[in-house]
């Protein structure tokens, strides 16, 4: 004994562990972390029947962490399917100071990967750019930019001719959403999916890092020497999910699975409210032709209110 703290050991093969995980209360090895995470987003993608033979798959590469773990995860996992192939979409809204950075860094990770990329800016889809769709309507931030970003990501992804649209949120992304909707009191929003392409085809949405914490992805980064340090959208402290996270995180500490577990109570939500929240039968947008659920679409109906 010298007197240091003794380094925890994984408990898989005692070498010196880097994770732990509190739920399970396991330690684990660079190598050890490295393969659980991957062998539950796999088992995720099965469980859920995310992918199957001959899917392409559009992946939403901003860049960031998540996606950027989501995209060398499926990459690496992708002998597991047959005939499978990935395209990436990276969505540049049009952020000064910040979406540059992560569009390049997006860049650099598809030329890595031989990805095919296809890159879609709400200046030439839409006619301006994120910071001037904003002006004087900061803190709508986000829910201005979630319509926009969602059309171009069906854009994208029907340019990519894809399958299936996959995107980074993660467990700790999942958790914030089903308390953030019960907060806004919109139950239906919790088990709705809307991924209509413009032609009325629905490109089904995956979410293959659902049930791993935000912590484990950076942590992966980190051993794979992924890990970029990039800035934060200058709009995001106008987000209601900024606080929903920091209550999240804290009851997360002190009770370990509270996050996995509302995402079990969505899933049993979805599945025992599945007759009484159905989904309104799919019309079309009188203006664009787009499938809604209304009269307008999220995306003419934001115009409207814009005066765009
Ligand atoms: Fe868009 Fe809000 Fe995300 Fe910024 S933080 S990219 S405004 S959704
Ligand atoms: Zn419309």
């Amino acid at each position: 004994m010298d007197g240091r703290p003794e380094v925890p050991r994984c408990s898989l093969c005692t070498g010196p562990a880097v994770l732990f995980q509190r739920q399970s209360g396991r330690h684990l090895c660079s190598a050890h972390a490295i393969a659980d995470i991957c062998d539950r987003v796999a088992e995720t993608i099965r469980e859920e029947s995310m992918i199957v033979p001959g899917d392409r798959v559009a992946v939403a590469l901003s860049g960031g962490k998540d996606s950027t773990a989501l995209l060398m995860l499926l990459h690496r996992l992708l002998p597991l399917w047959d005939g499978v192939s990935l395209v990436a979409i990276t969505i540049d809204e049009g952020i000064a100071g910040y979406r540059d950075e992560t569009v390049r860094s997006a860049e650099l990770l598809v030329n890595s990967l031989g990805v095919e990329h296809h890159r879609i800016a709400f200046e030439d889809l839409f006619g301006a750019t994120l910071d001037e769709y904003l002006k004087g309507r900061e803190k709508e931030a986000c829910s201005i930019c979630g319509v926009l970003r969602k059309k171009a990501l069906i854009v994208g992804a029907e340019r990519a001719g894809a399958t299936k649209l996959a995107t980074g949120h993660n467990l700790d992304d999942e958790a914030q959403s089903v308390l953030m909707n019960v907060f806004r009191g919109d139950l239906s929003r919790l088990v709705r999916n809307s991924g209509s392409d413009s032609s009325g085809r629905f490109i089904p949405r995956i979410k293959p890092l659902m049930k791993i914490a935000e912590k484990e992805i950076a942590t992966w980064l980190l051993l794979n020497n992924a890990w970029t340090d990039l800035p934060e959208c200058p709009y995001s402290r106008y987000a209601l999910r900024r606080e929903v996270r920091s209550i999240l995180s804290t009851l997360e500490y002190r009770h370990p699975g509270t996050m996995l577990h509302l995402l079990e109570s969505k899933k049993t939500i979805e599945m025992r409210c599945a007759g009484a929240l159905a989904p309104e039968p799919i019309r079309h947008c009188r203006l664009c032709g787009d499938p809604c659920s209304g009269e307008l679409c999220q995306l003419c109906q934001l115009k409207k209110t814009l005066g765009r």
